[in-house]
């Protein structure tokens, strides 16, 4: 029995369990829990059945990879894009001379963004049913990841995407130091909605001060404008030039169309994100295949892919214009900013994850009973 978590695994639910299982695993390895048999930290809206145990083991959450669980399909669709992005960022580095070409920096500092990400996620998602710690950390370091996404495609914004009537405006000199804070922002507000502040709100007895519990609707609104906001900014300069800007100046370009498709795709992945559609209508049907954060996942790196193509574009079609305009690229202002953005959100995660860490047993489930739980 898993005490403290959650009624006790009923023989019924068990065989449900068992049987989609059966039904859907491409190799069958473990049991698969209802969303009553696994403690609250591990609840999806509208998710009923194909949960891990929540005491797995590194093994066994790198094995149900190969299971069909609710997780599966969140793991493959950001590991595979990974290797594709991973892909593109190789053929950079040795095609195009990137190391002393200081023009391709922003698109390194992007594509490297690009890369870890998704790696993040998909790490965030094979290991967070190791137990509740390892999942609030997990989370941490996926948000920490997305916020740095959000920086690497201001980098390259700034170096390629710029309207030409913004190229060296006051906006474009505070552009990257704004980028800066959003990341800072962002990581802490994205952490913060999961438990609170640590240490003040939360300690190592997580059970007891779960601000996702207390107030789940403020937590996602907190997370989405989190994610939302410096993605907004990053794209002042290109929704300028897109939809508003008339006359010249306005960089109209073949990169445009690309832009829009991009732009289309990154509305529709925020959408999935806040509305948990389509699981919502018809709670526990798409539990294993085709639930919202499945579709956010896929259209996040279509997206995603769209952005690395329009940025390439206007990196090509506008050359040799910016680099007789455009203020100096240089490594500070692309990769120091960068590393910068990379230790302070380190720092943040390693803050909000202290409490987590060291402290007393956490109340549930111990290990004791998360062995009892294991079938
Ligand atoms: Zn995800």
């Amino acid at each position: 029995m898993c005490s403290g978590i959650a009624p006790p695994l009923s023989p019924e639910s068990g065989t449900e369990g068992r049987s989609s299982g059966k039904m859907f695993s491409l190799i069958k390895l473990r049991r698969v829990f209802t969303v009553h048999q696994v403690p609250k930290a591990f609840h999806e809206d509208s998710i009923i059945s194909g949960y891990r145990h929540p005491r797995s083991s590194a093994t066994d959450c790198v094995l149900s990879l190969f299971q069909l669980t609710n997780e599966t399909l969140n793991v493959w669709t950001h590991f595979l894009p990974t290797w594709y992005f991973l892909w593109k960022l190789m053929t950079v580095l040795l095609m195009e001379d990137a190391w002393y070409d200081a023009y391709t920096w922003p698109l390194l500092v992007f594509l490297i963004s690009c890369c870890v990400y998704p790696l993040a996620s998909s790490c965030a998602h094979t290991f967070s049913t190791m137990s509740t710690r390892a999942r609030h950390i997990c989370y941490f370091f996926d948000y920490g990841a997305l916020s740095l996404y959000s920086f690497g495609s201001a980098i390259s914004y700034s170096a390629y995407v710029f309207p030409d009537a913004w190229v060296n405006s006051t906006f474009h000199a505070y552009y990257i130091p704004v980028a800066v804070l959003n990341t800072i922002l962002s990581t802490s507000l994205s952490c913060y909605s999961r438990l609170g502040l640590p240490f003040l709100h939360y300690n190592h007895d997580i059970d007891e001060r779960f601000s996702e519990r207390q107030s789940p609707r403020l937590s996602k609104v907190l997370r989405i404008l989190a994610f939302a906001y410096p993605y907004l900014f990053d794209n002042i300069p290109l929704f300028y030039r897109l939809l508003l800007c008339v006359g010249e100046g306005c960089t109209d370009n073949e990169a445009n169309s690309i832009h829009l498709q991009h732009t289309s795709l990154a509305f529709l992945t925020a959408f999935l994100f806040a509305t948990h559609l389509p699981e919502r209508l018809a709670p526990g049907r798409f539990d294993y295949i085709g639930h919202s954060h499945q579709l956010f996942h896929v259209c996040a790196i279509i997206g995603t892919h769209f952005q690395m193509k329009a940025i390439e574009a206007d990196m090509v079609l506008r050359q040799s214009q910016l680099l007789a305009t455009a203020p100096p690229i240089t490594f500070n202002n692309t990769v120091g900013s960068s590393l910068v953005c990379v230790s302070i959100s380190l720092g943040i995660i390693c803050l909000f994850s202290l409490p987590l860490l060291y402290g007393s047993s956490e109340t549930h489930p111990t290990k004791t009973e998360g062995k009892k739980c294991k079938h």
